[in-house]
């Protein structure tokens, strides 16, 4: 099942949770795999489209926000562009596209950098926008400040949550064809830092860096095998268990990171709707079928003539037929 745990280290300024995606992570990929038109994804995208579920988690999970965190890379490589959708309630969908062949084993800069003009953007789009309110975005390049392309996702995103932030993170992220994981580390600010002055702040400060540093280097020791095939209770205990950790109720189920999309034969019916009875029967006569992929979850519906007539003949009314009818 997939869950989201979270905890504080006790009494030091410094946070953490641990996301594993199982099943849907699995669903996404299933998805894409059954489409006719894309296939499943390449090993590397697939990878690097997991990290992104799992770290997009994460980041939603630790701020206060209603609404979506989008997560996107903009290539200039084989991949063009890759997604990570995550609402408030921890349902997520993901999805990327490609513009050519994947290398077996490209790496990062091979997949989206390859002339260092790739982007990360992180999108917080409000559930209940004010008129005229837009989504908050920031953007960071694929480099680090001396311009050298980074290597994963992980560390992209670190340096984004300092440049944007100004939060110090410690990100782990990994994921295969079962399991999309991530380990978040954040050091909190600490309250009335400004204020205390002189000596005594700079020493607490100082002291905080430290503690944050030795858990920071704890987290990054974590590998991403055992990320990928620990259960989370053994991989806290293995990294932290010599702090005084204070963990809160996991997030699982219908309370916990879950795949959704969207999309349903039920809309893509209404869309057939709207295209017109002439258009749907000339698809019809040219195709013998309308198939319409989705493009977020690569899920694809099919309507023969039957269905489509079904359409037209009762628009208002139209009903997603039985689950065997949507193969
Ligand atoms: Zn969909």
């Amino acid at each position: 099942m997939s869950e989201l745990h979270k905890f504080i280290f006790e009494g030091l300024p410094v946070r953490g949770a641990i996301v594993r995606l199982d099943g849907a992570w699995r669903e996404m990929l299933a998805r894409r795999a059954a489409n006719t038109t894309t296939g499943a994804y390449p090993v590397p995208v697939r990878e690097l489209l997991g990290e992104m579920a799992a770290a997009g988690v994460l980041m939603q999970s630790s701020i206060k926000f209603n609404g979506a965190l989008v997560l996107q890379i903009f290539g200039d490589g084989p991949l063009r562009l890759a997604v990570a959708e995550v609402q408030s309630d921890l349902s997520l969908r993901a999805t990327a596209a490609l513009t050519s062949e994947v290398p077996d084993g490209a790496t990062l800069p091979a997949l989206v950098n390859v002339a260092g003009g790739g982007r990360c953007a992180i999108t917080l789009d409000p559930q209940d926008k004010l008129p005229g309110q837009q989504p908050y975005q920031g953007v960071v390049p694929l480099v680090d400040e001396a311009g050298r392309p980074l290597a994963s996702l992980s560390q992209v995103l670190a340096h984004y949550m300092r440049q944007s932030e100004q939060l110090e993170a410690t990100l782990v992220l990994a994921a295969d064809d079962q399991v999309a994981a991530g380990l978040l580390i954040q050091r909190m600010p600490l309250m009335g830092q400004a204020n205390l002055g002189g000596s005594q702040g700079e020493s607490a400060a100082h002291g905080a860096d430290e503690e944050y540093n030795r858990i920071a280097t704890l987290a990054a020791s974590l590998t991403r095998e055992e990320l990928l095939t620990l259960d989370v209770d053994t991989v806290l205990r293995r990294l932290f268990w010599e702090e005084n950790l204070a963990r809160f109720v996991p997030q699982q189920g219908a309370l916990g990171p879950r795949f959704a999309c969207s999309c349903s034969r039920e809309r893509v019916g209404r869309m057939l709707e709207s295209l017109g009875r002439e258009e749907a029967e000339s698809i019809l006569a040219e195709q013998g079928q309308i198939e319409v992929g989705c493009e977020y979850c690569g899920q694809q519906y099919r309507f023969d003539a039957v269905d489509a007539a079904q359409v037209f003949a009762a628009p208002s009314v139209f009903q997603p037929p039985t689950p065997s009818g949507a193969q």
